[in-house]
């Protein structure tokens, strides 16, 4: 387990916090799947899911090493992105998209997880400040008819994937998907499975993705062994939410 680091954060004397305990297991069930799965977790990525959570846990992960971290909601996140503005993580919007939130999303994100139209694309994309890299771009893809939900047909995402990719300020990465929630591992595996399948005709069709944004807390095995890249883990570090 020394290649994951564990020693070194029980050097730092931080083993007996709750988070830091949480941390810890959710990087041995990342190492634990991906063995499982024949790869390797370093070729994972590992979005903490910050939504609901103040900055000072945000904080405490930082220290512990989590770089990357993703929030829903733009009226909540803001003011955390400011405030640990010196810490120099990565912040990924992974919450439904208006069109009233292009422009912030635009100037404070590094990533969005769950764009899903091209009109917001074109937004993002007009807003996105001269100063800063183009925007990391997952497309949200919806696999089951829920009217609700949020995300693009799959029969919409070749055209999708095209429009984004001629966007100069926006870097077109991968998929993401939310699938419907269910305690059958077979059933989390047929989604993942899924999105894995339109990811591959993507890159068939010359697009160079490198991103699969799959697997929340409860099945990011699943995804793992569909061929997940980066999972988004939020109630395993936090405990479990009561809205969101
Ligand atoms: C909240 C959220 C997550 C995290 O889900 P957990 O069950 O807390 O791990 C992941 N992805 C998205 C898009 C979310 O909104």
């Amino acid at each position: 387990m020394t290649d994951s680091g564990f020693s070194d954060q029980t050097n730092r004397g931080l083993e007996s916090s709750p988070l830091a305990r949480a941390y810890r297991t959710v990087l041995q069930r990342l190492d634990v799947a991906a063995r499982e799965a024949g790869r390797h977790a370093a070729d994972i990525r590992l979005l903490a899911v910050s939504k609901g959570q103040p900055a000072a846990a945000i904080e405490e992960l930082s220290r512990l090493g989590q770089r990357d971290f993703g929030e829903s909601y733009l009226q909540e996140a803001l003011p955390k992105i400011d405030r640990l503005g010196d810490q120099k993580l990565i912040w990924h919007f992974i919450g439904p998209m208006q069109t009233s939130k292009c422009r912030d999303i635009a100037a404070h994100f590094d990533w969005i997880h769950s764009l899903d139209s091209a009109a917001h694309a074109d937004r993002l994309d007009r807003r996105r400040p001269a100063h800063l890299p183009p925007l990391q771009v997952c497309l949200q893809v919806k696999l089951s008819p829920e009217p609700r939900k949020s995300g693009a047909d799959p029969d919409q995402l070749p055209g999708l994937a095209r429009h984004v990719s001629r966007l100069p300020r926006l870097r077109l990465r991968g998929l993401m998907t939310i699938p419907e929630a269910s305690p059958d591992r077979t059933l989390q595996r047929a989604a993942y499975a899924r999105l894995k399948t339109l990811f591959c005709a993507l890159q068939a069709a010359g697009h160079d993705l490198d991103t699969l944004s799959m697997g929340m807390s409860a099945d990011l095995e699943a995804a793992i062994l569909e061929g997940s890249t980066l999972v988004r883990v939020g109630q395993a570090f936090f405990g479990a939410r009561s809205v969101g």
